[in-house]
């Protein structure tokens, strides 16, 4: 404290403890005081509001206030003043909680010193000096942490939210009084929880465990965001744990960086792409040139025979040409959107009849056997798209089985839904690509080992096919012992009387080739 004099004012209706505070105050040794005098509550305000005052000695039983609200009065008049509260010995209760409520000491009148009295000024002046600055650095870190663009929160030892700051209530969605008090567990997803309370115990027990690390946050509205939270565990002075955690809203990263690993597998698969399709068209245009100069450069020389199974080599590989350049420009115009259905109430039984008809035409080898219920079955569809689907099916039943093994298509309504499969006895799928089959060019990345004859396309068509009709796709296989594709297409009403798409048999349960 520098030599300046202390500048007091005194607020004491007892002329008596006036005088000797007076006294005490007077002598010349140590700190200079310069001591102003008010006898009610009313001229020691007006005294404050005039300013310069250093520190306020106060009675709280005044002729014009009594008690508390003495202090507050001159709390709210001069804020930045310390204050002792004089009080009477058998009121000492009143002064301690006038402590409480802010004032920086109190002294018993009747046993004011002269020491002790000049101590408790300057403790008092210096008390709310430290009490200014913890504020004022209390009120800085708050602001830093109010507005922090990360997430910042404060948890219990029970997960709860002691505090949260306006980013978090931001990315959490809730405002504040709704975080508050509650447990953090219950705005995450059920994975998330697990994930949370694992790491939680892990570093109660002392483990080694990331401080860093992702899961999701359900909004209150609905939308589930991705979080990364840095995490500390701290103990507070009466010893309680408590979590301090720093939370950074990851969604639009997370987005980002799955558009890019999307955007360079569809790179690679365009490539790919490109090389099959150029490896694709060559054979069967091979098959067609080789074929076709010898039926010009040697037409007298060759038999009826030669000269048949010549064009029927040509009139396979161009069908195999148009199968090719159908399925690549249909997936360009599913990927463009512009794959439409024409729904027209449809007799399924009818076009699988038709259907199966053909294959076992393309097969003549395969047993194509086709187990259909006694009633027709009808459904609301685009008959060409849902043919595309069975002739897609069956042929790759027939392309990944034996001749003379037996393909099976049987359909059935069941629940307000029409159930197809297809069922063969070929080479089966093993347990890890099944999950891959109806993905675009699954077959790509197994082109070397097999022969060329499909671009990998067929089935991601078929499914988009079966779910542009709000249907479902999925298969079921073993190894070496065959599959079964299975498909079903929701049923909508068809009112009586309506056309049929295709026409033909319907009460035909079984077929098979003989
Ligand atoms: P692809 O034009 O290559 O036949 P698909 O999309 O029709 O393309 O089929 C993808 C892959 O799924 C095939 O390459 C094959 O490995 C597998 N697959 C499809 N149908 C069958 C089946 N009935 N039996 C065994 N594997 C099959």
């Amino acid at each position: 404290m520098s030599n300046k004099a202390v500048r007091v004012l005194l607020i004491e209706d007892n002329p008596a403890d006036t005088r000797l505070i007076r006294e005490i105050l007077a002598e010349t040794k140590g700190t200079p005081f310069e001591l102003e005098c008010a006898d009610r509550l009313a001229t020691g305000l007006a005294c404050l509001a005039r300013g310069g005052i250093d520190v306020v000695l106060l009675d709280l039983g005044l002729p014009d206030s009594q008690g508390l609200s003495t202090l507050v009065k001159v709390q709210a008049k001069a804020l930045t003043v310390p204050v002792v509260v004089l009080t009477c010995l058998d009121d000492e209760t009143l002064a301690v909680e006038a402590v409480q409520e802010g004032a920086q000491d109190y002294l018993v009148k009747g046993q004011v010193a002269r020491s002790p009295l000049r101590h408790s000024i300057r403790y008092a002046i210096e008390r709310k000096r430290a009490e200014e600055a913890l504020l004022e650095s209390e009120e800085r870190f708050r602001s830093i942490v109010e507005n922090s663009h990360d997430g910042i929160m404060i948890l219990d030892d029970s997960y709860r939210f002691i505090y949260g700051n306006d980013e978090l209530c931001r990315i959490s969605g809730y405002p504040r009084q709704e975080l508050i008090g509650q447990d953090f567990r219950q705005f995450l997803d059920e994975e998330s929880r697990q994930l949370v309370v694992d790491r939680y115990i892990q570093r109660q027990r002392g483990e080694v465990a990331p401080p860093r690390y992702e899961f999701n946050i359900v909004r209150k509205d609905g939308e589930k965001r991705r979080v990364e939270i840095n995490s500390s565990v701290i103990k507070d002075s009466a010893g309680k744990v408590k979590t301090v955690a720093q939370i950074l809203d990851i969604t639009e990263r997370k987005h980002l960086e799955r558009r890019v690993v999307e955007y360079e597998e569809l790179n690679k698969l365009k490539s790919n792409l490109l090389s099959t399709v150029s490896h694709e068209l060559r054979t069967p245009l091979t098959t067609i040139k080789g074929y076709s100069t010898m039926l010009l450069d040697y037409d007298r020389r060759l038999g009826r025979d030669e000269k048949q199974e010549y064009l029927s080599a040509i009139d396979k590989a161009t069908d195999r040409m148009t199968e090719l350049v159908e399925h690549l420009l249909d997936m360009s115009r599913m990927e463009a959107g512009l794959l439409k259905l024409d729904k027209v109430p449809t007799n399924i039984t009818a076009l699988l009849q038709n259907t199966i008809a053909e294959a076992r035409l393309r097969t003549p080898g395969h047993k194509i056997m086709l187990k259909l219920p006694k009633t027709a079955l009808r459904l609301n569809s685009d008959g060409r798209r849902i043919r595309q689907v069975v002739d897609n099916l069956i042929d790759n039943a027939t392309k990944y089985s034996k001749p003379a093994s037996t393909v099976t298509i049987e359909a059935r309504s069941q629940d307000s839904e029409l159930a197809i499969s297809i069922a063969d006895q070929g080479i089966g799928i093993s347990r890890e690509n099944l999950g891959k089959v109806f993905d675009r060019m699954f077959n790509l990345e197994h082109r070397l080992t097999q022969e060329p004859g499909g671009l990998g396309l067929g089935l991601a068509l078929c499914k988009a096919l079966v779910e542009a009709h709000g249907g479902r796709i999925w298969v079921e296989s073993e190894l070496g012992k065959g599959s079964v594709f299975n498909f079903v297409l929701p049923q909508e009403a068809i009112a009586e009387g309506e056309a049929y798409g295709e026409k033909g048999q319907q009460n035909n349960n079984s077929h098979h080739r003989g």
